[in-house]
């Protein structure tokens, strides 16, 4: 097949239209501008890396978009997968030329092999660093790498789990409260599947980290996006259907949320100590 808009041969693939090299980056820089547009997003934004094909695509789309980009990554203290996760991260700042800002768990005094559920605990202490990592760096935004077959699959998760509180960001933009010391948080991969940021890795080399996370192999959302997926063969466009109207359901639930600042530190808190504290351990006593 030749590209949809030129005569080139066709490298990728999308909704049934062929798209050469340069086509496909203009397709999925595109879709990455729109969230950027819709919501003016303007300034700083930190931009959260994993080292996974997402988070990578994310990065060096919003590069060449010209954004203005502060890179870190979170290590987690995950033997074998963080050392080559940070290595994938270094690689592309360095392509790109940034310096890649780093943050340590264990500086921290977290491990999480230590803890019983340690997805659980990796979440949240993640959400709260990142939060942190771009107040404390004037950011006025953190953008994760977030696509559209992860935001199916974590609102249909919750769903069948029966866990509407939480039922949150399904949206491609969530606004900052400044009084909770809370900034903005986008999801630019809104639009784009799984499928379309492998292609877009894989078109302009980027090297992300193949390993899986140890503690996430049997992770039961894995099973959903399979099914997702299976289900975006036969239906396609289904996926992005689902995510709008997740959006609009999220929207409706908003007013519910009642936040505090933490006691100890001062970010965000549903109660009266943050979690991100408590797993530090620096709750003992208060
Ligand atoms: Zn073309
Ligand atoms: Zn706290």
């Amino acid at each position: 097949m030749t590209c949809h808009y030129c005569n080139e041969e066709a490298v990728a693939y999308s909704y049934g239209k062929g798209y050469c090299r340069e086509h496909f980056n203009m397709y999925f820089r595109g879709k990455v501008r729109s969230v950027i547009d819709k919501f003016q997003i303007k300034g700083k934004i930190a931009v959260a890396l994993s080292g996974g094909k997402d988070s990578l695509a994310l990065f060096h789309a919003l590069h060449f978009l010209k954004m203005d980009l502060i890179p870190f990554y979170i290590n987690l203290g995950i033997p074998s997968y963080s050392p080559a996760s940070e290595k994938a991260c270094e690689k592309i700042c360095h392509d790109l030329g940034y310096t890649l800002q780093k943050i340590d768990l264990a500086d921290y005094g977290i491990s999480l092999e230590e803890h019983e559920k340690p997805c659980s605990v990796c979440g949240t202490v993640k959400r709260y660093l990142m939060n942190r990592f771009a107040h404390e760096n004037g950011c006025k935004y953190v953008a994760t790498g977030h696509n559209l077959s992860d935001i199916v699959t974590f609102a249909l998760h919750n769903l069948a789990n029966a866990n509407i509180m939480n039922f949150r960001g399904n949206r491609p933009f969530l606004p900052g409260r400044e009084e909770y010391n809370m900034v903005a948080k986008i999801k630019p991969l809104f639009y784009l599947t799984d499928k379309e940021c492998m292609n877009y890795t894989s078109i302009n080399n980027l090297e992300y980290v193949k390993e899986k996370c140890p503690f996430s192999r049997e992770a039961p959302t894995l099973k959903i996006k399979k099914w997702v997926h299976a289900m975006e063969e036969e239906m396609p466009g289904m996926m992005l259907n689902m995510a709008k109207s997740f959006w609009r359901l999220e929207e409706k639930m908003d007013d519910e949320i009642k936040l505090n600042r933490c006691s100890i530190c001062g970010y965000p808190s549903y109660g009266r100590i943050c979690k991100f504290c408590r797993i530090a351990g620096r709750s003992k006593g208060k």
